[in-house]
């Protein structure tokens, strides 16, 4: 039997309402091959912050360290600025556990409309590929002659090679494995240093990938053709700035940005991975049942891909993808009146049909 150990996560506001039906989805998928997942829960989070003045334990990481994977639901609420909910918590997970690549996969279902005119489902089905543990998120820099007219304020990326090989690499690795289609984002023409480099090891590691068919954009006209041609795109690698933008993008076209879900992966696998939905604790509609699961639900379906359980992850995809196509119990962002739990249900439901 497969067992493994997760860390939950739920954080603030609707991550608390998403994740118990990411856990209903993942024990309903699971039980059919025998795997055996144990969930262990952690009310680390804005409330918390308020008790004790931090996000999660000094020890946090450490406890973190023994589980096999962390499911997280959405951190950051009003009254807690930014930079604590995310420098307190996601931030640290994330740079400690070298989870260097953030993967986002985008695609438009049989059922949703695209805000973009005349896109049918196959149309948009592409991953971001964002590194995530460098780049220009960095806190290297400061304000020089404070206060003064003569302020000064340098804010500095850090590109290592390795860092920039690694994310490159994975990127070509994933198109190797698709379509052979890469597409890099870049701004070599504004950026002096950083993005010239970035361009140079693509180009250095592409001759690694002869089949692998690589272009590159600068971040602007990216934006432009991914809303123009999403149709053109499969696998997409970006610096953690330009990845960012783009894997917020990349969701809006497919109708929802809750249905998008977000792996933080370690894929050395010398530290646990995390997974979350690619929406936030939406403090306008907690509280209401009304939060959409379905990116919670696919972060667990990643969850499982990640511990080598295709087979569950496929189950749990088909299960999405007929929920939505079938148009019923529908959560309001989607069209419908359904409640969370009613969303939840009706994937369960749809998972009995497909395993
Ligand atoms: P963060 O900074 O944490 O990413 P954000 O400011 O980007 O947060 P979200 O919390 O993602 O914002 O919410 C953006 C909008 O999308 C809000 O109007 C919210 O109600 C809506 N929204 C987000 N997630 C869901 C969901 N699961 N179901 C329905 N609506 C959602
Ligand atoms: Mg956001």
């Amino acid at each position: 039997m497969r067992e493994f150990n997760i860390a939950v996560i739920p954080g603030d506001g609707i991550g608390k309402e998403v994740i118990p039906e990411g856990i209903k989805a993942l024990e309903a998928a699971t039980a059919a091959f025998g795997i055996q997942l144990t969930f262990t829960w952690f009310d680390w989070s804005c409330e918390t912050y308020h008790q004790t003045g931090k996000m999660m334990p000094d020890n946090g990481l450490e406890i973190l360290k023994t589980f096999d994977a962390i499911y997280l639901g959405a951190v950051g609420f009003p009254g807690v600025p930014d930079h604590i909910s995310l420098w307190g918590l996601l931030l640290p997970i994330r740079r400690e556990f070298d989870q260097y690549v953030n993967l986002r996969p985008v695609r438009l279902f049989e059922g949703l409309a695209s805000p973009l005119a005349n896109k049918a489902p196959g149309d948009i089905d592409f991953y971001v590929v964002r590194e995530n543990v460098e780049g220009e998120y960095s806190n290297i820099g400061g304000v020089q002659y404070p206060g003064s007219d003569n302020e000064v304020v340098v804010q500095q990326s850090v590109f290592t090679r390795k860092g920039t090989d690694r994310i490159i690499k994975y990127a070509f690795e994933l198109a190797q494995q698709r379509d052979k289609h890469l597409s890099s984002a870049t701004k070599s023409n504004g950026l002096y240093h950083s993005m010239p480099y970035w361009d140079s090891r693509v180009e250095a590691i592409s001759a690694d990938y002869p089949e692998v068919n690589v272009d590159h954009f600068h971040i602007d006209i990216f934006c432009a053709n991914l809303v123009r041609m999403p149709e053109f795109y499969d696998v997409i690698v970006g610096s953690n700035l330009f990845g960012d933008i783009l894997s917020d993008l990349g969701p809006a076209c497919t109708g929802t940005i809750a249905i998008a879900p977000s792996a933080n992966i370690n894929p050395d696998k010398t530290f646990p991975s995390m997974f979350e939905p690619v929406h936030g604790s939406a403090p306008d509609i907690a509280g209401q049942n009304i939060a959409n699961p379905i990116g919670t639900v696919w972060a667990g379906a990643m969850m499982l891909q990640h511990l080598g359980c295709d087979d569950v992850h496929d189950v749990m995809m088909a299960a999405i993808e007929e929920v939505i196509q079938r148009q019923e119990s529908l959560t309001r962002d989607m069209g419908g009146i359904a409640s969370t739990q009613e969303l939840g249900d009706a994937i369960v439901a749809a998972i009995g049909n497909h395993r």
